[in-house]
């Protein structure tokens, strides 16, 4: 595979008759842990799963490519794959991390940070004054979600990398909400691209497992050393049924992707509302940004509730179509409460200044058709 094939080509050919032994056109799951030598000294392609797997490889290579990268390393989830990244770090080196990032990234750094592994800023990355200063300090990594979760604000990567790179600190970007079928962090300046592959590049909620791609070659064999030495790989059968379901990815992105739009300009307009936060909108902060440098606006969006907290139990209740659970990116409808699921692990007063209201409601869309799920969010909102 090059990085020239288009990614729908990709897709479809993801290790399809590669297997050497019996021509398999699918390829193989291998789930040995060991693999013997030829002789003594005389070791194969594979020696033990923790280090390297065949199953593992194609779809390090595959994602590898879809990103543009000169390799990926893939791990047991998406947080063991952000972790991985900070392996790479010195201790006490400054992250500069979204204020509105996902709950359990802010935990897992600030749990470094208690223990000064690694020392954290977090600021509105969107807010121009606010993100130099940051980076005046000389930061050794800046993190980058986008659009971020839950709330979908949109940064403009190309320019955040440029303003990085002057202080020379290297980006990370977690694409977890666009895939690099919508965005590809690589190609505009990111030198990391991170997964939680539980999410859209699987699809359909039967995996836990994250990936970590390098744009450098040596950045790559770090990461893959250090996964090797802390045994945060992905186990095979995970990597499989990963595969299996990134074979579809464009088709699921462009559906889901299309009746979320439809989805957020039917609710744009309910007054049981107080917001609709999706960057297809042309009323978002985002929207400008994100039309030029994704190639769509993905498949999740939020919305405020009109009223107190006091409503969200009621309209969740009377929901049929969404289930009320943690995770995104599958074929089923999701509808989760941020406050207390996703960033239940953040602070309270971090979340206030993230705008994380308590009437904030995160909405995964799914493979339903777009009137169903648009006529459940209206009964419930009446
Ligand atoms: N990054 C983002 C944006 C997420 O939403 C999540 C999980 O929800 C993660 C990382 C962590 O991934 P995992 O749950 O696979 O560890």
């Amino acid at each position: 595979m090059t990085k020239f094939e288009s990614d729908e080509t990709i897709l479809a050919s993801i290790g399809v008759d590669e297997d050497p032994g019996q021509g398999a056109v699918m390829p193989p799951l291998y789930l040995s842990s060991s693999y013997s030598l030829e002789g003594f000294q005389k070791k194969r392609a594979y020696d033990y799963g923790r280090t390297a797997n065949p199953t593992r490889d194609v779809l390090a290579r595959t994602l590898a490519a879809l990103e543009q990268g000169a390799g990926a390393v893939i791990t047991s989830s998406g947080m063991a794959a952000i972790d991985l990244v900070l392996n790479l770090l010195d201790a006490g080196a400054l992250i500069v991390a979204p204020h509105d990032c996902y709950g359990g990234t802010w935990r897992l750094f600030e749990a470094r940070a208690k223990k000064k592994q690694i020392e954290v800023v977090y600021v509105d990355q969107g807010d121009a004054a606010a993100l130099s200063g940051a980076l005046a300090r000389k930061p050794a990594l800046v993190w980058i979600e986008t659009p971020s979760n839950p709330l979908m604000r949109v940064v403009d990567v190309e320019a955040i990398a440029k303003a990085a790179k002057a202080v020379g600190a290297r980006v990370a970007a977690d694409n977890t909400f666009l895939s690099p079928l919508l965005l590809k962090p690589l190609a505009i300046g990111a030198d990391f691209v991170v997964h939680s592959t539980t999410k859209f590049l699987n699809g359909h909620s039967d995996v836990v497992g994250g990936a970590v791609i390098a744009k450098s070659a040596d950045d790559v064999e770090q990461l893959k050393w250090w996964a090797n030495c802390c045994g945060v790989t992905g186990a095979p059968f995970d990597c499989w049924l990963t595969l299996r379901g990134l074979r579809t990815l464009s088709v699921r992105l462009e559906r889901q992707q299309k009746s979320a739009a439809k989805i957020a300009t039917a609710l744009a307009k309910n007054a049981g509302l107080r917001a609709v936060h999706y960057p297809g909108l042309a009323n978002h902060s985002g929207h400008a940004i994100a039309a030029r440098q994704q190639k769509g606006f993905g498949s999740m969006l939020s919305i405020d509730l009109a009223g107190d907290v006091s409503v969200a139990p009621g309209f969740l209740d009377r929901l049929q179509r969404f289930t009320l659970a943690q995770s995104l990116g599958g074929v089923e409808s999701l509808i989760s409460h941020p406050a207390t699921m996703t960033h239940a692990a953040m602070a309270p007063e971090a979340r206030v200044r993230a705008g994380i209201t308590d009437t904030l409601l995160r909405l995964s869309i799914g493979l339903e058709h777009e009137d169903d799920l648009i006529a459940d969010l209206e009964q419930a909102l009446r």
